[in-house]
């Protein structure tokens, strides 16, 4: 469990296609001394924070006045499980890569590059009343806990079905790391249609066919699926600019439900500390 303020040792660069435009982007990092995590996209700075979400439809997408970047929900988890509270991120395109649809090679080059600690707190976001957001059957709701323990279930069409998954270590469950987006085929086709998931291909998601994973390795895990449900959660709530401490429950939930559980828990003091 990390206590103070931290950041990446040195500079690093990831390359990859965007999901929906399926073209190259690049990504800088750099370390940084001011607390959180922050994009420069077009020359203007947007702190990857709740209150600058503004899509949440098929990805976590934040945006100032003249930039916005999607997708920041895999990278976001990997500056939760490499223990980085403050980076800045140069990127040259208006999506963070997909790589191989899970937060695996963004974790694995914050890892190489070490993290530098300063002295400074603030790190956990710890809730102190029960919290609660929904959207006709989904919700999510966290409720007071010193450590963070996560339970996700989904219902989705066969073969997928009903999936729940309980994660009490989170910091260390190394199988939600690498635990890859995915998709239905006809889902894909109509979002193809419309112009996006130009560059989703059986590299970087697990495709769900009509009565079976289209992919010919499979899955990574058993739960993978359920397994990436909960990757996307920590993803979005590490935009609260905290390490959440709480005991969190979800049904069907998604970027929107994620984004406006923080939007509540935020909106009454008496709902969190700080520490
Ligand atoms: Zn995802």
């Amino acid at each position: 469990m990390i206590k103070r303020q931290t950041t990446i040792n040195r500079i690093f660069k990831i390359t990859g296609i965007g999901l929906h435009s399926g073209r190259n982007v690049t990504l800088e990092f750099l370390p940084r001394r001011e607390a959180g995590i922050a994009f420069i996209a077009n020359g203007c700075m947007i702190p990857a924070r709740y209150d600058h979400v503004a899509d949440t439809r098929l990805s976590t997408q934040i945006a100032s006045e003249n930039a916005s970047i999607s997708t920041i929900e895999h990278l976001m988890a990997a500056f939760y499980f490499a223990g980085v509270t403050n980076c800045l991120v140069y990127i040259d395109g208006p999506e963070i890569p997909i790589l191989d649809g899970s937060a695996w090679e963004f974790y694995h080059e914050m890892w190489r590059a070490g993290v530098y600690e300063f002295p400074d707190s603030g790190v956990y976001l710890k809730v102190l009343k029960p919290v609660e957001a929904r959207n006709n059957d989904a919700w999510i709701r966290v409720k007071p806990l010193n450590t963070l323990d996560i339970t996700m279930s989904i219902d989705f069409r066969e073969p997928v079905g009903k999936q729940k998954k309980r994660v009490t270590d989170v910091e260390n469950a190394f199988s939600i790391i690498n635990s890859r987006t995915f998709g239905f085929l006809e889902e894909l086709e109509a979002i193809q249609r419309a112009g996006l998931a130009k560059g989703a291909s059986l590299d970087n998601a697990v495709a769900i066919g009509e009565d079976s994973i289209v992919n010919p390795d499979g899955l990574r895990y058993k739960k993978e699926l359920v397994n990436h449900k909960i990757l996307d959660c920590i993803g979005d709530l590490y935009t609260s600019g905290y390490r959440l401490l709480g005991k969190v429950e979800a049904f069907k939930t998604g970027h929107y439900l994620n984004n406006l559980l923080l939007r509540e828990i935020f909106s009454s003091p008496d709902n969190y500390a700080i520490y």
